[in-house]
Order: structure tokens, then C-alpha cells, then sequence
């Protein structure tokens, strides 16, 4: 995908333009398609592994959407066509569709079929086609976006009645129990329930919900998104070692989750957890997650009280928890902070499952371009390949187009 260039000064982009996907779809398949629906990727402002914790997140989503042009099939059959991947249809049997099968790429929104119907809906098939905007691999949730166009998509088409929060479990049961990638709600969630000019609160626990205004222009700020465009493979056992850890924390404290552990009872916590011969590591963790826990209450009340600029220095602290208690982040992710907060950011931190992936800015308006040069300029001193960096904006969840 081509990103177009805000200013020929700044390395901030703009948003690709869309295929003519309603073209595409009718030489795909022969008709137009039934309709068109969008769902979006997000950004985590604050709150990082908490949502397998039962905890808090506060994410937004982005103007970056995946959309999907879609129509009913009654015979069994499921085709699947991506313009962003080489290749032509994917077809594939519904009462055939079973986890863990591959398929690619296919396997998301194939995954959501598979568990509409293990839900008991009756989808009985559908010719999809599908692009997207949002970058992929860049923890900036490409996958739920796919997912969540897809539930959102059949559920309108097949008359499920499902709600945003409903459509968020499935893509979830699909990313987990079909692609076989353990993530937590959020992604879905914000993908699903996010609206324009709002980051979301969410209970992970309860999937209650509170939408946050977060209008950063009209305060004269922006948030910027910078993809380190890396990925380390360290990555990849990371998550796994990490809810384990926190998982040993709560057993050792006797609680169900880390999230019922009050920010007020941390330090005593922490000295239980040493006389009970915790491993250092699993300290670390709930000294992050139960401070990421506090620090998304932090700012919410500073947005509730209008005063979002004060939320830069709590994102800079969440940055250091991740850096140093939960340790998941990286030279890239670290140099976009430090450079940023140099070049007169307000506050920075790594968002997603870090070790590479994206990291978010808050900056006054008037500065982001500086900000944004000097992190590229940063990056190509120290011999990185130049990030991707964009505008937060805080934009509409799933929904349908026409
Ligand atoms: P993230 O969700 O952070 O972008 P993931 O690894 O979870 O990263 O998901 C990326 C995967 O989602 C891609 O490798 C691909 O399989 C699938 N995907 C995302 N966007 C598209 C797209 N536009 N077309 C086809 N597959 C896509
Ligand atoms: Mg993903």
C-alpha cells in the first residue's frame, strides 16, 4: 500500500486510498456485493498486559480501517479474497472449516465463520472481499480489524443480532481457538465498540465500557503513532512467559486475578510475594500490571478533568514499567521515547506487546512535526530502517458503510 505524504517536510503520513473495492468485489465474483462495512484498527493509549490480568486498557481506534464487501451464499461455501495479498480466491467448505487448518491469512475471517457457527448461528456462507489500511504486524491490530468487519458483516447479512461487544467475543473465540493466537479482548473490543473523538475505557473483567472524549484537536494536541516497522522474535515465547508469571503472582497472593490486587496494597504485596520465595521476575510483574492498572485510572481522571497534557509524564511512566519491571521492550521502542521526550513530546511509551511494533506520542499540535523528524532522524543515526509515523485520530469502531 502507498501512504501520500502529509507536507513534503514531515514524515508523517496520510492514509492510503482505498481499491474500489464494490469493483473489485463484482470481477471477483460476478456480482456487486450485498453490502460494505468497516472496522478499524486501534492504538492503546495506556494499559498494557492488563486484559489477561482482568484489568484496564484505553484504547482508541485509528482512522485506518479494514473493509469488506460482502454477500450471503446459501450452497456451503465460503470464498475469501484480500487485495493487500497476492493470490486469488481462497475457497474453502463451511462444515468443513476446523481449527488450526491454516489457510494464511484466510484463517481470520474464516475463523469467524467457524465460530458463528459453533455459536449455533446459521451462516451458511458468503463471498468476501477485503482490504485494509492498517499496517500489518505493527501491534496495531490488523488481525481484529479483519475479524471484526467480517462478524460485524455476517451478523447484518445473516440477521444474528449480535451486539458490538458480542461481535468482539467471536472474533476473540477465531483468533485464539482457530488462527491459535492467545490474545486478550482488547483488540476486538476496540475494533467493535470505539467511537469517533473517544478512547474506550474497558474492564477487562466484565467488558463494561465507558466511552472517554479524548477530542486531542481540540485541546491543540496530537497523538502520534510511531511503527518501528521491527519485530523481534523474542517476541513470540514473551507473551506466554509473561501471563504465566502474573498468573504465579495472583496464585501466591491468593487471589483470583492481579487485577482484584488494590495499587494501595502493592508494597505489602510485594513483600508477601518475596517472603514466599516468588521468583524475582513474577515481582516484576505485578509491580507493572498493577501499576498499569492504576496509571489507566490516572488518566482517565485527568481527561474527565480536561487537562490531557498532564497524561504525557503517566504515559512516560508506563513506558519505564515495560521497560524495566515487565521487560518488553526494545532499543527501537526506547529510542522513539527518548527521542521524542528530547524533541519536546509531552510523554511517550511502547503500546501493544512490544518488542518492536509501535509506540505512541502525545505532542502539542504545533510541535508533532518536529517531533516526528526527530525521531526519524534519530533512527537513522543509529542506522534503523526509517519508522512509519502517523495521527492518532481518535475514529469510529465497526460499522457499515453502504
Ligand atoms: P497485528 O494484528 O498487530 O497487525 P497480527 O500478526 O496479529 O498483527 O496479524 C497480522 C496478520 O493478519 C497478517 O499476517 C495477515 O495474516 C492478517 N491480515 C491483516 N490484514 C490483512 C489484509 N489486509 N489482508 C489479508 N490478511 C491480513
Ligand atoms: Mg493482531
Amino acid at each position: 500500500m502507498t501512504q501520500t505524504a502529509v507536507t513534503s517536510e514531515t514524515p508523517r503520513a496520510g492514509i492510503a486510498a482505498f481499491t474500489n473495492l464494490s469493483a473489485a468485489f463484482a470481477e471477483l465474483y460476478g456480482t456487486e456485493p450485498e453490502g460494505i462495512w468497516a472496522a478499524p484498527g486501534r492504538v492503546n493509549l495506556i494499559g498494557e498486559y492488563t486484559d489477561f490480568n482482568d484489568g484496564f486498557v484505553m484504547p482508541l481506534a485509528l482512522p485506518h480501517t479494514a473493509v469488506a464487501a460482502v454477500s450471503r451464499r446459501t450452497d456451503g461455501v465460503l470464498r475469501l479474497h484480500s487485495t493487500d495479498v497476492p493470490g486469488g480466491v481462497v475457497s474453502l467448505r463451511v462444515d468443513e472449516l476446523a481449527p488450526h487448518s491454516g489457510h494464511g491469512w484466510a484463517a481470520y475471517p474464516a475463523g469467524v465463520l467457524w465460530a458463528l457457527r459453533e455459536a449455533g448461528h446459521p451462516v451458511t456462507g458468503a463471498d468476501i472481499a477485503l482490504t485494509s489500511t492498517v499496517p500489518t504486524g505493527a501491534g496495531l491490530s490488523s488481525s481484529a480489524a479483519l475479524e471484526v468487519v467480517t462478524a460485524l458483516a455476517l451478523n447484518d447479512l445473516f440477521d444474528l443480532g449480535l451486539s458490538p461487544a458480542e461481535l468482539a467475543v467471536t472474533g476473540r473465540r477465531a483468533e485464539n481457538d482457530f488462527v491459535g493466537v492467545p490474545c486478550g479482548i482488547m483488540d476486538q473490543m476496540a475494533s467493535a465498540c470505539c467511537t469517533e473523538g473517544h478512547a474506550l475505557h474497558l474492564d477487562t473483567r466484565d467488558l463494561s465500557l465507558r466511552q472517554v472524549p479524548f477530542d486531542l484537536a481540540a485541546q491543540g494536541l496530537t497523538l502520534l503513532v510511531v511503527d518501528t516497522r521491527v519485530k523481534h522474535a523474542l517476541g513470540d515465547g514473551a507473551y506466554a512467559e509473561r501471563r504465566a508469571g502474573c498468573e504465579e503472582g495472583a496464585r501466591l497472593l491468593g487471589i483470583p486475578m492481579l487485577r482484584d490486587l488494590p495499587y494501595a496494597g502493592l508494597d505489602a504485596a510485594l513483600t508477601t510475594l518475596a517472603d514466599a520465595g516468588a521468583d524475582e521476575s513474577v515481582i516484576r510483574y505485578v509491580r507493572h500490571v498493577v501499576g498499569d492498572n492504576r496509571r489507566v485510572e490516572q488518566v482517565i481522571a485527568l481527561l474527565d478533568a480536561g487537562d490531557v497534557r498532564a497524561a504525557g509524564p503517566v504515559l512516560n511512566e508506563g513506558h519505564i514499567s515495560l521497560r524495566d519491571d515487565l521487560r518488553v521492550s526494545c532499543p527501537e521502542l526506547d529510542l522513539v521515547v527518548e527521542a521524542a521526550n528530547a524533541a519536546g513530546a509531552l510523554g511517550a511509551r511502547m503500546t501493544g506487546g512490544g518488542f518492536g511494533g509501535s509506540a505512541v506520542v502525545l505532542v502539542e499540535a504545533a510541535a508533532a512535526d518536529t517531533v516526528a523528524k526527530a525521531v526519524s532522524e534519530a533512527f537513522a543515526a543509529a542506522g534503523h530502517a526509517a519508522p512509519g509515523i502517523f495521527d492518532a485520530v481518535p475514529s469510529a469502531g465497526a460499522r457499515r458503510l453502504h
